[in-house]
C-alpha cells in the first residue's frame, strides 16, 4: 500500500495514522477532516472546558505524523471501485488503503430547530459557544439524561446554575447502567439540585427571537433561557449511501474492523460484531473503543496481526464521582449490584447467557481491574 487515506480527523483517525507510522509504514497518509480543527478530545467538552477558559483538549503527536491535512471539508462521497474519495468541488483523494473514522454527529429535536438558545453538543465549536453564554448565568433545560445530558447537568450545577433535567426514560444513564443504577444517579443529581423530570420528552421550544419556554409532552412549560438536546448521536454515514458498504446503524466492519477489502472502519462510526456477546454488532461511542477501533483498523489494512477489537470501556464524571465500565454493560445484559454505599460508590456486574459480560464501577477502582483482566482474557 502506498497511498492510505483517512476520512474523519478526530481521535480515531489519527490514532489509526499514528499506529500506521508505529508500524513503518512509510507511504502517504492524507487525513480528511469536515471540521476546521486538528483532532482534539472531546470528553473535556462536557466537564472542565466548560468551566475553565484555558483547558486544552488538543491530542498530542499530530505534528510528527508527516501525513497530508486536508481540513475543513468533509468527505462527500466514495467511489470504492476507483478508489477515490470525493471532497465536493475539490479534488477527490486517491488511495489504496481507507480508513472511515467519521465518528457521529447529535440528534436534533424535531420542533426545535433553528430556534437561538436550542443547541447540542458534539464538538469544540458547540462547547465554546456554550461556554460563552454561560457568563449570563442562564436557566437551562437540558433534554436527555445520558451520559452526555448528566455529565453537562453536573458540571453547570458546578456553576450553580438552574438546571432541569427531562428524560423520557424511568431514569438517568439507564441504558447503560440498567435501572437500579439509574435511581442511584438519579438520586445523585437531586442531591446536587438538578429539577429532574422522568418518563417527560420536551417536544418543543418557543421565544420571541430565541428560547424562553420549553414545552414538555404533559403540557408543562419550562422558563429556559437555554435548551440543550442531549438526545444521543447518530453515526455519520450520509456520504456513504449507495457506495456498497453495509450501513446499518453504523458502517458494518468484520471482527478485522474492515468493510470491504482495503476499506477499515473505526470509532463511532463503525458497527463491529462483539466478542463477548458471541459475535452480536454492537456500535460504541466512546474514547478508549475509538482509540482502539482506530488502532485495529491501521493493524488489519497493513495485514499485522490484530485478533480481536478492544475490550468496550467509558468513564464519565458526575459531582465528583468517576463512573468507569469495563466490557459490555446496560441493555440486554442482567445487572447485578455488589456493593453500593450510602455515599455513592458502587460496582455492578453485568451477565449475560450466564457469563460476566461487563463491570461497572464508582470507587472501587481496584475490583474493576480483575474484570479488565477477567473480560480481557476471553476477549483474546
Ligand atoms: C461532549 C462529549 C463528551 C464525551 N465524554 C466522554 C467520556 O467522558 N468518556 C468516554 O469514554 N467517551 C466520551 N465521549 C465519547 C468520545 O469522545 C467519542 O467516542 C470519540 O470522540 C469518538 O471518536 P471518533 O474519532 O470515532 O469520532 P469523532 O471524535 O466524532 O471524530 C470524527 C471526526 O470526523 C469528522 N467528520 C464527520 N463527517 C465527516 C466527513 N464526511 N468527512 C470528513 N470528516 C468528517 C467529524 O467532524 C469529526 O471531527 C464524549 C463525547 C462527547 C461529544
Amino acid at each position: 500500500m502506498r497511498r492510505i487515506a483517512i476520512a474523519g480527523a478526530g481521535l480515531a483517525g489519527l490514532t489509526a495514522a499514528q499506529e500506521l507510522r508505529r508500524l513503518g509504514y512509510e507511504g502517504e497518509i492524507s487525513l480528511v477532516g469536515a471540521e476546521r480543527h486538528l483532532p482534539y478530545r472531546r470528553p473535556p467538552l462536557s466537564k472542565e472546558f466548560l468551566l475553565d477558559h484555558d483547558a486544552d483538549v488538543g491530542l498530542p503527536g499530530t505534528g510528527e505524523l508527516g501525513v497530508t491535512w486536508l481540513l475543513g471539508h468533509a468527505a462527500t462521497g466514495l467511489d470504492l471501485a476507483g478508489r477515490r474519495l470525493h471532497r465536493g468541488a475539490l479534488e477527490p483523494v486517491t488511495f489504496d488503503g481507507l480508513v472511515i473514522a467519521t465518528g457521529a454527529r447529535a440528534r436534533t429535536l424535531p420542533g426545535t430547530g433553528g430556534l437561538p438558545g436550542v443547541v447540542t453538543l458534539r464538538g469544540l465549536d458547540d462547547a465554546r459557544a456554550l461556554r460563552a453564554v454561560l457568563g449570563a448565568r442562564p436557566r437551562v433545560v437540558i433534554a436527555g439524561a445520558g451520559f452526555i445530558g448528566s455529565e453537562l447537568a453536573a458540571t453547570l450545577r458546578g456553576l450553580d446554575l438552574r438546571v432541569t433535567l427531562v428524560e423520557p426514560g424511568r431514569a438517568p444513564l439507564r441504558r447503560p447502567l440498567g435501572e437500579r443504577l439509574g435511581a442511584v444517579i438519579a438520586d445523585l443529581h437531586r442531591a446536587h439540585g438538578v429539577d429532574l423530570r422522568l418518563g417527560r420528552r420536551v417536544v418543543s421550544a418557543a421565544g420571541a427571537g430565541r428560547v424562553e419556554r420549553v414545552h414538555l409532552d404533559d403540557g408543562t412549560v419550562l422558563p429556559a433561557d437555554l435548551l440543550v438536546v442531549a438526545l444521543g448521536a447518530e453515526p455519520e454515514t450520509g456520504w456513504l449511501r449507495g457506495t456498497g458498504l453495509r450501513l446499518d446503524d453504523g458502517v458494518v466492519v468484520d471482527r478485522h474492523g474492515l468493510a470491504a477489502p482495503g476499506v477499515a472502519a473505526a470509532g463511532d462510526v463503525a458497527r463491529r460484531p462483539s466478542v463477548l456477546l458471541g459475535g452480536q454488532l454492537v456500535r460504541v461511542e466512546h474514547y478508549s473503543d475509538a482509540a482502539g477501533q482506530g488502532t485495529h483498523a491501521a493493524r488489519s489494512l497493513l495485514g499485522a496481526a490484530a485478533p480481536a477489537g478492544p475490550v468496550p470501556s467509558f468513564w464519565c464524571d458526575l459531582y465528583g464521582h468517576r463512573l468507569r465500565s469495563v466490557g459490555v454493560t446496560g441493555t440486554g445484559c442482567r445487572p447485578r449490584l455488589i456493593h453500593l454505599e450510602p455515599d455513592g460508590r458502587f460496582l455492578a456486574e453485568y451477565h449475560r447467557d450466564g457469563r460476566v459480560v461487563g463491570a461497572v464501577t464508582a470507587g472501587f477502582v481496584r475490583h474493576l481491574a480483575t474484570y479488565r483482566h477477567l473480560l480481557a482474557d476471553e476477549h483474546a
